[in-house]
C-alpha cells in the first residue's frame, strides 16, 4: 500500500526511487485524485507510457474537459496547461515542472500585444494557441497548426490581421490564403500596409525553426522513397519541399498510411510513432529536434506532483473568461468565424475584462 505520507519530500528524492515503483505510486495517486494525466506528443516516451491522453495542446486539454476527473496533470509546457485550466475551471490542473515553459509563447506579452493593437486599430488578432493566457485574452480568436489557414480566411480578405506570435506559421497561413505578409521586425509605417496583409509577431519555436534543408536533403538520399511531413512551424524553404505539411495530431494519420516517412517536428512525436507502428520505417528529419522545456517533465516529477498537489495552475477568472472566448470562437469555426452577440459584447463591457486591460 502506497501513502502519500511515506513518500519522499523532494522531486529530486523521488528521481532515486526505480521507475517501476514511481509508475506504481503515480497509478495509484491517480485513482486516489480521480485524476487524468495529459501527455503532449512531445514527451518522453517513459511519460507518454503513463498518459491517459496523447495528443496536441488543445485536443489533450478538449478530452480533459470532457472527463469526470477532479485533477488534471498536463505533462506539457506552461501555456498547455493554462488551455486545460481555460477550458476546466473547476477542475485542479497540476503541472509537474512549474519551469516547463514555452520559449515561442514567452516571445509575446499582453503588453506588447497591447502596443502592436494599438497601431492597427481594429484589426482582429489571431493568436495561435502556443501562446499565454494573458495573450490570448487579447485576442479576438485563436488558431491551431491545423486551422490557421480556415480561422485566417474566416475574415474579410481586405481586412489587416495582426497574428502571434509564430512568423512561420502565419507566413505560411498568408501563402495558402493568397494575403500580403510582413513580420513586425520589417514594419516600418502601420498606415503603409497593404490591404489585408497579415502582420506577423516576428516569434519562433527554436525546435522547428531550426530544421535546416542539409538534413532533409540527407535523409531524403538515405530514404528517397519515403514521403515527407512537416510541421508548419519550420521555415518556409523546408515547407515546400514536403509532401504533406500539418499539425502533429494529423502526423499520426499520416502515419498510418505510408510505410517510410520522414517527420519534421520534435523527436517525441517519432518515438510514439515508432512504437505504435514498430512495422514501419519513421525517420526523424533532424536528430537534434529536441525540445527541452518539453523534457523537463519527468516521472519521478510526475509522481511528486501528484503526491504533493504541486504545481497548480491559477487563473485570473477575467483573463480565463476572455481567453476562453477567443479559444470558443476558433471551435465554431466550422461554421465560420463570427462576430460576438449583443450579450457577449453586453458581458465583456460589464466588467470580465482585466481592471488593468488598456485594450479597446
Ligand atoms: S516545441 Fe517549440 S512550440 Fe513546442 S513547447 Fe517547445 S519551443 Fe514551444
Amino acid at each position: 500500500m502506497i501513502r502519500v505520507l511515506d513518500a519522499p519530500t523532494s522531486a529530486l528524492e523521488y528521481s532515486r526511487l526505480a521507475p517501476a515503483e514511481l509508475v506504481e505510486r503515480i497509478e495509484a495517486r491517480k485513482r486516489e485524485l480521480n485524476a487524468v494525466i495529459l501527455g503532449h506528443n512531445y514527451q518522453r516516451v517513459e511519460i507518454q507510457a503513463v498518459s491517459d491522453f496523447l495528443g496536441d495542446s488543445l485536443g489533450l486539454s478538449q478530452e480533459a474537459a470532457k472527463t469526470d476527473a477532479d485533477v488534471i496533470v498536463f505533462c506539457g509546457v506552461h501555456f498547455m496547461a493554462e488551455t486545460a485550466k481555460v477550458l476546466s475551471p473547476e477542475k485542479t490542473v497540476l503541472m509537474p515542472d512549474a519551469r516547463a515553459g514555452c520559449p515561442m509563447a514567452d516571445f509575446v506579452t499582453a503588453d506588447s500585444l497591447r502596443l502592436l493593437k494599438a497601431n492597427f486599430p481594429g484589426a482582429p488578432v489571431i493568436s495561435y494557441v502556443n501562446s499565454t493566457a494573458e495573450v490570448k485574452a487579447e485576442s479576438d480568436i485563436c488558431c491551431t497548426s491545423s486551422n490557421a489557414v480556415e480561422v485566417a480566411a474566416s475574415f474579410p480578405v481586405d481586412q489587416t490581421l495582426l497574428f502571434v506570435p509564430d512568423r512561420n506559421l502565419a507566413r505560411y497561413t498568408a501563402e495558402k490564403t493568397g494575403r500580403p505578409f510582413l513580420t513586425t521586425s520589417e514594419l516600418m509605417d502601420p498606415s503603409a500596409i497593404a490591404p489585408g496583409t497579415i502582420v506577423a509577431w516576428d516569434g519562433y519555436c527554436y525546435v522547428h525553426d531550426d530544421l535546416v534543408l542539409d538534413e532533409l536533403a540527407a535523409a531524403r538520399s538515405r530514404y528517397p522513397n519515403a514521403k515527407v511531413v512537416i510541421h508548419p512551424e519550420a521555415r518556409r524553404e523546408l515547407l515546400e519541399q514536403a509532401d504533406y505539411v500539418t499539425s502533429t495530431s494529423a502526423m499520426v494519420q499520416i502515419a498510418g498510411k505510408h510505410d517510410e516517412l520522414i517527420i519534421g517536428t520534435e523527436r517525441g512525436l517519432i518515438d510514439r510513432l515508432r512504437a505504435e507502428f514498430p512495422e514501419k520505417t519513421l525517420i526523424p528529419l533532424s536528430g537534434a529536434a529536441i525540445c527541452g522545456n518539453m523534457k523537463l517533465n519527468t516521472l519521478a516529477k510526475l509522481a511528486w506532483s501528484l503526491d504533493t498537489m504541486k504545481h497548480e495552475v491559477v487563473l485570473d477568472e477575467g483573463i480565463r473568461l476572455r481567453a476562453e472566448r477567443a479559444l470558443r470562437r476558433m471551435l465554431e469555426i466550422a461554421g465560420g468565424w463570427r462576430a460576438p452577440t449583443a450579450e457577449e459584447e453586453a458581458i465583456e463591457t460589464d466588467g470580465l475584462r482585466a481592471t488593468d486591460c488598456g485594450c479597446a
